[in-house]
C-alpha cells in the first residue's frame, strides 16, 4: 500500500517546524528517520494531513559534552551514537546497547528523537533514557520545556508529547561508576528485544556504593528499578551476588506475555540476563 495523501513541509529551523505543526491543527506529524513512521504511513495506520520533515534542520544533529552531561540532538542517527568516541567513554552502556538497535541500514537513518517519540517498550534508547535519568528538551508553540525521561513514557507507544511538540535534544548525566553491563535477547540479532537489562555500579571497598538498573521488553514501558538500586546500595560484593541480584530483579518485575513470547519465558529470560549482567559488571574491574 501507499500512504494516504498528505502535504509535505521541509522547514530548516525548529521554530518553523513547530509553526507548521501548529498550523496543521493536530493533523500534523513529524518525520525524522522514517524507519517507524513510513511503515505506519504505508499501511495507513496513521494518516496525517501534513508531514513535517525535520531532516533539513541541521541544529538538531550533534553529540556534545556539557560538563557532567552528554547532550544529543534529536536528529542524531543511531549509527552516529554507536560510533561516537564521546559516547563510548562517557556513556558506555549506551555504546554497548546501540549495536542491538535494529540492523545497520535502519541505524543509518533512525534517530534518537524518533526512537524516544515512538516509545516502543522493547527499544533500547527509551530504556537508556530512563537508565541514565535523561532529560528531554521539547519545543512546542509556547516555547521550550524539559521533561524527565521518567515522566515521558506513559504506555506502549504512548508518551506525554502534545501533537505540536518536537523533541529537540536529550541530556544524559554521566554516571561515575566503574562496572557495567548491557544484556539482551532477541529472536534474531537486531530484532526488538524479548527482554533486556542494563546495570551499572560503583563500589566502595567491598560493597556497592551506587547502582543503576533498568529493564525493557517485559512491560508496557521500559522500567527503571529504583527499588533494586536501593537494595543494592551498601550490599557486600561476593560470589552470591549475581544470583541475589537476579532474585531481586524478578521480585520487582512481572513480565508481560505477547505474540512473540509468553510471560513465563520473558520472566525466565530476565532472570538469566540479570545474573549474567551482574557477573559482567563485577568482572569489569576484577571485583
Ligand atoms: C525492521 C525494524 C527493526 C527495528 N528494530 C529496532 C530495535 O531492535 N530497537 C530499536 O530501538 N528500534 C528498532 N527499530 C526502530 C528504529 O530504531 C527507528 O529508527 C525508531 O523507532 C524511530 O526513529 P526514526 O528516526 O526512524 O523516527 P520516525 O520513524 O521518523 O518517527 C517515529 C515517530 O516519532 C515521531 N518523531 C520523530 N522524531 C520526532 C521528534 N524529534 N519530536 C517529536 N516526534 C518525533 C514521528 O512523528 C513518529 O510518530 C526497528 C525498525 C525496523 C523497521
Amino acid at each position: 500500500m501507499k500512504p494516504a495523501k498528505f502535504e509535505y513541509v521541509a522547514p530548516t529551523t525548529v521554530d518553523a517546524a513547530v509553526e507548521a505543526l501548529r498550523a496543521a491543527n493536530g493533523e500534523g506529524k513529524v518525520l525524522a528517520g522514517g524507519q517507524s513512521l513510513m511503515p505506519l504511513l504505508n499501511f495507513r495506520m496513521t494518516r496525517p494531513a501534513v508531514l513535517v520533515d525535520l531532516n533539513g534542520i541541521k541544529e538538531l544533529s550533534f553529540i556534545e559534552l556539557r560538563g557532567d552531561h552528554v547532550a544529543i540532538g534529536a536528529l542524531t542517527r543511531h549509527r552516529e551514537i554507536e560510533q561516537s568516541r564521546l559516547i563510548a567513554s562517557k556513556l558506555p552502556v549506551m555504546a554497548a546497547a546501540m549495536r542491538h538497535v535494529a540492523h545497520l541500514a535502519i541505524r543509518n537513518r533512525g534517530t534518537i528523537g524518533g526512537s524516544l517519540s515512538h516509545s516502543d517498550p522493547a527499544a533500547e534508547l527509551p530504556m537508556l533514557s530512563l537508565f541514565y535519568g535523561a532529560k528531554l528538551s521539547v519545543q512546542g508553540p509556547s516555547g521550550r520545556r524539559t521533561i524527565a525521561a521518567e515522566d515521558f513514557f506513559v504506555d506502549a507507544l504512548t508518551n506525554c508529547l502534545e501533537p505540536e511538540d518536537i523533541v529537540v535534544e536529550i541530556e544524559f548525566p554521566i554516571l561515575q561508576h566503574d562496572g557495567w553491563a548491557f544484556e539482551e535477547v532477541a529472536r534474531r540479532f537486531g530484532d526488538f528485544a524479548l527482554a533486556s537489562i542494563a546495570v551499572s555500579l560503583r563500589r566502595a571497598a567491598s560493597t556497592v556504593e551506587d547502582a543503576r538498573v533498568a529493564v525493557m521488553g517485559v512491560a508496557d514501558t521500559p522500567l527503571r528499578l529504583k527499588e533494586v538500586e536501593d537494595q543494592l546500595r551498601g550490599i557486600a560484593i561476593d560470589d552470591q551476588m549475581p544470583d541475589r541480584f537476579s532474585e531481586l530483579v524478578l521480585s520487582c518485575v512481572s513480565a508481560n506475555g505477547d505474540l512473540h513470547a509468553s510471560a513465563e519465558y520473558r520472566q525466565h529470560l530476565l532472570g538469566q540476563l540479570a545474573k549474567r549482567s551482574m557477573q559482567t559488571a563485577l568482572a569489569a574491574k576484577g571485583w
